[in-house]
């Protein structure tokens, strides 16, 4: 059954990992903003060179280049009838946007769905996590390694991690979520539309207590 669902969640809580699988099982087409900015980022556009000097830093691209480009993904026809967002929106400025374009359409989102890790466990999954050059697809070399090393199980891609899971990145999108993004989860509960989810589970279980929140 296709679902309009929000993964809200810090870096490292599984975001990635569970929309793919999510999106998988029907609700929709996966839409993940980092993800975008990285294909752009592959492809040498001028958005891209923009995304990464705030990337590296470990801060939050600007507003209105990220919710255009969101926006005008989940135009596309696969997302039509529902769609998983991951990484966005991550400020307030992002929900309300979200919510004005789907108000537009008469609709709203169904969920938002709160995935929490502590921070120490996060550190360890971000310090681990290799992702495909090809389809973005995480992997951890510990907790879920790839059956080939360094080979995408999904498409055979190169697997790489990423520069801004580096530690010192790692800290400041760590503040930078506490900052600019922890504040959705007011804004989305007094929509009476949030559900919280215990993201230090094993993969699966995580999955079947997301589907259960936003009643797959
Ligand atoms: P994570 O695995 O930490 O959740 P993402 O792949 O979602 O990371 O995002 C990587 C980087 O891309 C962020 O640190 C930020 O610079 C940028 N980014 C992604 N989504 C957004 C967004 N919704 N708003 C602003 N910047 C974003
Ligand atoms: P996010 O998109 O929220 O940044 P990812 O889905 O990329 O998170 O996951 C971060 C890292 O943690 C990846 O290396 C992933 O393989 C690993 N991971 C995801 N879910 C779990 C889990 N339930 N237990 C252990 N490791 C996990
Ligand atoms: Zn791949």
């Amino acid at each position: 059954m296709s679902s309009r669902v929000v993964l809200l969640g810090p870096p490292g809580a599984g975001k990635g990992t569970q929309a793919s699988l999510i999106a998988e099982g029907g609700a929709g087409a996966h839409i993940a903003s980092g993800d975008l900015f990285r294909k752009h980022l592959g492809e040498g556009t001028e958005l891209g060179a923009l995304a990464k000097t705030y990337m590296d830093k470990g801060e939050l691209v600007p507003d209105d280049v990220t919710i255009r480009m969101v926006l005008e993904r989940m135009e596309e026809p696969d997302a039509r009838d529902g769609y998983v967002l991951d990484g966005f929106p991550r400020t307030l400025e992002q929900a309300k946007a979200l919510d004005a374009a789907l108000e537009d359409q008469g609709r709203g989102i169904d969920a938002a769905l709160l995935i929490e890790v502590e921070s120490e466990e996060l550190v360890r999954r971000l310090a681990g996590r290799w992702i495909c050059r090809r389809c973005q697809a995480p992997y951890h070399e510990a907790f879920s390694p790839p059956r080939t090393t360094g080979c995408c199980d999904s498409c055979g891609g190169e697997l790489y991690q990423r520069d801004d899971d580096k530690p010192d990145v790692v800290r400041a999108r760590l503040e930078t979520y506490e900052r600019q993004t922890a504040p959705l989860v007011g804004y989305y509960e007094s929509q009476g539309k949030l559900a919280r989810v215990n993201g230090q589970q094993s993969v699966e279980r995580v999955t079947e207590d997301l589907e259960a929140a936003f009643g797959a």
